[in-house]
């Protein structure tokens, strides 16, 4: 807003319908922006309105990863999204910076860039709107919930110690801005062999761990939503922009995504 009122964001209003969820990590390449694609598809694909915010400023892969082409256009004062898949709306933080150029994003730009995805975006009347967080602890979790509290918060980690210590902080976060944890996705827990056994690449445990620990600090239960193999045919189709959950969706990969989509 140009005369220093806040801009209005619909998702903020009372009795605004659109539930919000955040996808944070706490550390970067754990595939946090594959399971926003994933279950951002698999609840379009049961017939609900659906955008995504790519807010990972490290990554902007969401666009890729769900097929869009185009960018956004201006009518008046509103920025309409393109669509993906299943009509999905999806705003890239990709899409406003010109030959993918890097940017160093600082605290306040990231601010105005989130309240801008929110409250000058022509969204229509979503159901879902997930928002794929830059990884760690930082500012952006912070402004989230200044400018929306009630976005409730999905915290994705792998099996492995490191990456479930880091997950644990960022999901801590919430304690101290009052949201919601929805629960915790364990992702890449194991590589299934051509025998039915599984290899635990990374370690077991830290899906849980970063559960149980989330649950004592907030004082509330805080489940683990579910754990999703590792796949290649994840990577792959997430590179083609075909998610897994509609390209393969008898994988064990996708039947995961879409029990963790049950439970949202
Ligand atoms: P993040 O958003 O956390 O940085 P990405 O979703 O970009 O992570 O995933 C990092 C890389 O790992 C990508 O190449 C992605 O395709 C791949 N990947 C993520 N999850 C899996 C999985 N379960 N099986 C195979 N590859 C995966």
């Amino acid at each position: 807003g140009s005369g220093g009122a806040e801009p209005v964001i619909p998702f903020a209003q009372p009795g605004s319908r659109t539930r919000v969820y955040a996808v944070a990590s706490g550390k970067g390449g754990v595939g946090k922006s594959s399971v926003t694609v994933n279950l951002a598809a698999s609840l379009a694909a049961r017939g609900l309105s659906v955008g995504v915010v790519d807010a990972d400023i490290y990554g902007h892969s969401v666009p890729r990863m769900l097929g869009v082409e185009g960018g956004p256009t201006k009518v008046q004062d509103m920025i309409m999204p393109p669509q993906a898949v299943h009509g999905i709306k999806v705003i890239s933080i990709g899409m406003f910076t010109p030959g993918n150029a890097a940017v160093v994003w600082r605290g306040p730009m990231l601010h105005r860039a989130l309240q801008q995805f929110l409250a000058d975006v022509f969204w229509g009347d979503v159901d879902v709107l997930l928002l794929d967080l830059p990884p760690g602890t930082g500012d952006v979790a912070i402004s989230l919930a200044q400018l929306l509290p009630s976005a409730e918060i999905l915290v994705v980690t792998t099996p492995q110690t490191a990456a479930a210590e880091v997950a644990e902080r960022a999901g801590a976060i919430a304690l101290n801005t009052h949201q919601r944890v929805v629960g915790v996705i364990e992702n890449m827990s194991w590589l299934e062999l051509p025998d039915g056994t599984r290899m635990e690449v990374f370690g077991a445990g830290g899906g849980q761990t970063v559960a149980d620990s989330l649950s004592r600090s907030i004082g509330a239960t805080v489940p683990l939503l579910g754990q999703i193999p590792l796949d290649p045919r994840l990577r792959e189709n997430g590179d083609v922009g075909t998610p897994i959950v509609l390209a393969e969706p008898t994988s064990g990969a996708a039947t995961a995504l879409e029990s963790i989509a049950d439970r949202l």
